[in-house]
Formats: C-alpha cells, structure tokens, sequence
C-alpha cells in the first residue's frame, strides 16, 4: 500500500472504530456492542425480536416448518433418483427453500455451487442414530415427526406421549421467552449507557456530505467526516429536519435566521463561502 491508502485506510478504521456505524452521530460506550451505539443496538435487536413477539406467533412459525420439513421428507422418500445419473442425492437448497427433488450431482456439473447433497438413506441414518427412530415407520404410520431429541426418547419411553406431545408448545414458550427476557435484560442494562453524543454532524464519506434537499454535493470539514459548521442548519439557529444543507438551500431559510445568523449569512455569501 502507497501512503496515502494506508492513511486513507487508517482513517477510515478510526472512524469505524469511533463513531456508530449506524446513526454516525454517537461513539458507542460500548456496553453492548464495539461498532453500534447503545441505543442503535436496542433498535436492531427489538427490530429482530419483533418475529418472536407474541408466542402464538412463534408457535404457528414451529408448526408451519414442522409441517414443511414432514412434506419435504416425505416427497425425498419417494423419489426413484435421477434418470440421467441414477444418484440418489437431491439438492437440499432446492428440497428446502423450493420443495422441489433435483439431482444434486447434474446440478453440480452444470451450475457448480455451495450446496449440499440429501438423500433419503442418509436422512434414515441420521434419525436412527441420533434421535434412535425409523424415518419411515414415522411418516408412514404417524405421518408426524418428534420435535427434537428430548420428544423422540419421551416417546420411545412411552408410546402415549405422541397422543399428549407438548413439546412443540415447550419449544416454542422457550424462544418466545429467551428473546424476550433478553430484550428486557437489554432495556435494564441500557441505563447504564454513556455512549457520547457528537456535537457535530458526522457523514459517511471521507470527503464528501450531501444536501439533504437537493442532493448537492459539499466537501467535508476532514477526514473525521464532520461537516462545516455552514453546512448545520442548527448553526444558523434553524430547526429543520435537515442535518446537512448547501448554501443555496440555506438560502431559502433565510428570513428564519435570527437577525445576527442572518448577518452572518449574507457575510458568507458575499465572501463567496458557499
Ligand atoms: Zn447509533
Ligand atoms: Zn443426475
Ligand atoms: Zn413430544
Ligand atoms: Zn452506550
Ligand atoms: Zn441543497
């Protein structure tokens, strides 16, 4: 790396390193997270526990893939393998995401790719050992699945436990519930928090801020991505929704300016600051 890339590409670490990545305008205290603030990190997480905020809901997500991954092994065990090749490997992304048997050696040879081969033998090894239950015997005769490990060894135990099976429900109260204890252990530690503020508008770009109305290109103040003071409505004791506005923007805001920002302005615009 010349110099310059490598202070280009230190710059740009520190940066990182510095400000939140997400509302820019915060240095994360980082009780939480190094790269968010504490309150950016709040959001995503509640954002992404927003799927497990009912149990109902959760529970009706279980039965839904419960019940695919019951339809998808039971079309597996009926394919007679692939006419071309006569493997009996299907491709699982097409099997779980499309429902759909294609050859996963022809595939191979023709796209290339990441994905991983299923077979219905392999399936029937894997529930004999691990979960120590015929496939088989299950969709033929039960047309049902256990839930896990724990539901397979309560049925082998006793065979009435598939007529009072709660184990989907178990399973389901316990995501439900991890998410939302750890939601509110988030809420709890949060007062904790000491993430700074930054007094200045913070942007993505080394370089470059853009207006926020009319998309205008301005140059950053320096490579701490901070913009001028000029470019910060507040600065001109405005209250605008904008954080970022050019000159000719500002303009237009010019009878909202106190009476000094606004001697100030018509300073900066006959000097030619703009
Ligand atoms: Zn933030
Ligand atoms: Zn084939
Ligand atoms: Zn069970
Ligand atoms: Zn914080
Ligand atoms: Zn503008």
């Amino acid at each position: 790396m010349i110099d310059w890339e490598k202070e280009n590409h230190q710059a740009k670490r520190q940066f990182r390193s510095y400000y939140c990545s997400a509302c820019k305008q915060k240095k994360p205290c980082q009780l939480f997270d190094r790269e968010y603030c504490c309150s950016c990190y709040y959001h995503q997480e509640r954002e992404k526990a927003g799927e497990y905020s009912s149990y109902e809901k959760v529970l009706e997500d279980k039965q839904k893939e419960q019940e695919a991954k019951i339809k998808q092994l039971k079309l597996l065990r009926e394919y007679s393998g692939c006419s071309q090749c006569e493997s009996k490997q299907v491709d699982a992304f097409e099997l779980y995401e499309n429902n759909k048997l294609i050859c996963h050696p022809c595939l191979m040879k023709k796209e290339g790719g990441a994905s991983s081969p299923i077979s219905f033998l392999e399936q029937q090894k894997w529930y004999k050992k691990h979960w120590k239950i015929e496939l088989s015997e299950w969709l033929t005769n039960y047309g049902y699945l256990p839930v896990n490990a724990d539901c397979a060894w309560k049925w082998l135990k006793n065979k009435e436990h598939l007529n009072n099976c709660a184990c989907l429900k178990e399973k389901a109260q316990g995501i439900y519930e991890l998410f939302a204890s750890s939601l509110k252990e988030i809420e709890k530690k949060l007062k904790e928090c000491v993430c700074e503020k930054s007094e200045k508008i913070r942007v993505n770009s080394d370089y470059y801020a853009w207006c926020e109305k009319c998309e205008k290109s301005i140059v950053v103040a320096s490579k701490k991505r901070v913009i001028k003071n000029r470019n910060d409505p507040r600065f001109w004791g405005l209250e605008v929704k904008e954080k970022v506005l050019c000159g000719d923007c500002l303009a237009n805001y010019q009878e909202q300016m106190p009476a000094s920002k606004k001697y100030t302005f018509n300073k900066y615009v006959k000097r030619g600051y703009w």
